[in-house]
């Protein structure tokens, strides 16, 4: 595929985390650019190295994405040109094989996308090419959602209360791009087919996972939503984190089905979403300082065996265990028990709250940076609107209420079954105690 044989101008929507061709805002965009669409997706080995595992279940996920996008677009004429190589290097080559007019993608919020972006809009536009960005993985962005003065909320709950009143049918209204496919690039030379072939999970040095991954199956989950969220042996959330990460759903589609099924709690639960992403837009520090500062004075047992123990599943603790067995063997873990296990972490061993999150950042399936940031700062106290220093969790009174027949326990950890139970690593009201010293020592440091 070379500029010489190839002087058709065209746009290019650029494929990160919106793996769908339906409701996609910077597709129906450079659809209606007057145009041929190319569709491109960059394996960007800057993330792909960091994953030691190479039977990375995400990568697989994405993947298969490809492939099926691969097939709608082959059969619209069309076809997924996939590069492997640094977002830089891949547009180098795009630009010099393509007569590009402009580039359409949406936005990404978090750090390293920002970065990336802003690098390669400036190196299009010294080529004399538009870098269009837009919103499409939430319903508000950035400061959409903000207070009367301008400044964004950290609290959730009124940020909560602005995100509904501002909520009208407009912001949920699909972008329809099936209308304008046949704006897509018709690619007919064998030459050109060639070009675009996807590479192979092997080629870009990583293989099949054999990982099952959750269907979108969100609508038959809403009605006991409510009621049975919190119990992890009900299976009554959606698990529909892997495909809002990868946008393989549309959040406009899902928002609109949750308010026609009146599924308040979780729309309230698609917002908590929104509130991180608009969190690590404003205040990308806290990637990995804590955003109430003084939690950065604690003073961190870490203690590497016991955060082994931790990882997995040895802590002689029924629901801390069975959550970590849970995540090491599927990529998933309910909610209630994320919350348990990673307060455990930070409270009862006291090790700092970033060597949990970079667990879970490589083994959850669902793994959302703001989210996870936003969820393990939560939990151990150092975020924004976060659990109070001195509220700990009591893993065997959360485990009587949120699993009181064990059901969860024993499915993850059967040795709870037994007799002879396992010892726990530390005691709760020794572990409660010296938290609480240790904590109020860091954070009553300034005022002293
Ligand atoms: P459902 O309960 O069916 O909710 C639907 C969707 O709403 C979820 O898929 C998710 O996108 C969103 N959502 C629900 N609860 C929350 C929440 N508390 N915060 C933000 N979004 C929410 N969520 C992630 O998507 N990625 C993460 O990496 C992540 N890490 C977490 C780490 C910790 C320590 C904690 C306490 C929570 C974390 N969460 C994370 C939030 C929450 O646990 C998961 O979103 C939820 O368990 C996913 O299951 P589900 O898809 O069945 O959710």
């Amino acid at each position: 595929m070379s500029k010489k044989n190839n002087v058709q101008p065209i746009s290019i929507c650029w494929l990160r985390r919106d793996l769908r061709l339906e409701d996609h805002a910077a597709l129906y965009h450079a659809l209606k650019s007057g145009y041929p669409v190319l569709a491109v997706f960059i394996f960007d080995p800057n993330i792909l190295d960091r994953l030691e595992n190479k039977k990375d279940a995400r990568v697989d996920f994405i993947h298969q994405q490809l492939v099926k996008l691969n097939q709608q677009l082959t059969e619209k004429g069309s076809q997924l040109l996939v590069k492997f190589q640094t977002p830089q290097k891949a547009w180098e080559e795009i630009i010099g094989d393509f007569e590009i007019k402009a580039v359409y993608t949406n936005h990404d919020y978090e750090p390293y996308a920002r970065k990336r972006d802003q690098q390669i809009a400036d190196f299009l536009t010294q080529n004399g090419i538009a870098f269009h960005t837009y919103k499409d993985q939430v319903v508000f962005d950035k400061g959409e959602v903000q207070k009367a003065d301008g400044t964004p909320y950290t609290v959730f709950t009124p940020y909560y209360k602005q995100w509904r009143l501002k909520l009208n049918p407009f912001y949920l209204k699909p972008y329809p791009t099936a209308k304008y496919f046949k704006n897509l690039y018709q690619i007919s030379e064998p030459s050109e087919k060639e070009k675009c072939s996807l590479p192979s999970l092997e080629a870009i040095g990583f293989s099949s996972s054999g990982a099952k991954f959750p269907p979108v199956n969100f609508k038959e989950k809403l009605d006991g939503y409510e009621k049975y969220r919190d119990y992890p042996a009900k299976n009554a959330t959606t698990k529909l984190g892997l495909h809002l990460r990868f946008g393989t759903v549309s959040i406009r589609e899902v928002v609109s089905e949750a308010l026609a099924q009146k599924a308040d709690k979780w729309v309230s639960e698609l917002a908590w979403r929104e509130f991180y992403m608009m969190i690590l837009w404003h205040f990308p520090k806290t990637v990995n300082t804590s955003f109430k500062p003084d939690y950065d004075k604690i003073n961190w047992r870490n203690n590497e065996k016991e955060f082994e123990l931790w990882c997995k599943g040895q802590t002689g603790y029924p629901l801390v265990d069975a959550g970590m067995r849970e995540l090491n063997a599927t990529g998933f873990m309910h909610n209630r028990v994320r919350m348990v296990v990673a307060s455990f972490l930070c409270k009862h061993l006291l090790i700092d709250w970033r060597w949990g999150e970079a667990y879970f950042a490589e083994k959850l399936l669902d793994y959302e940076q703001a989210s996870n940031v936003g969820g393990w700062q939560w939990a151990c106290g150092s975020g924004n609107d976060a659990a109070p220093y001195f509220r700990v969790f009591n893993p065997e009174l959360q485990l009587k209420k949120f699993d009181p027949k064990m059901e969860y326990v024993f499915k993850w950890a059967p040795e709870y079954k037994s007799a002879l139970l396992p010892i726990p690593i530390v005691e709760h009201e020794f572990a409660r105690k010296r938290v609480l010293e240790v904590y109020k020592k860091a954070l009553n440091e300034k005022a002293s």
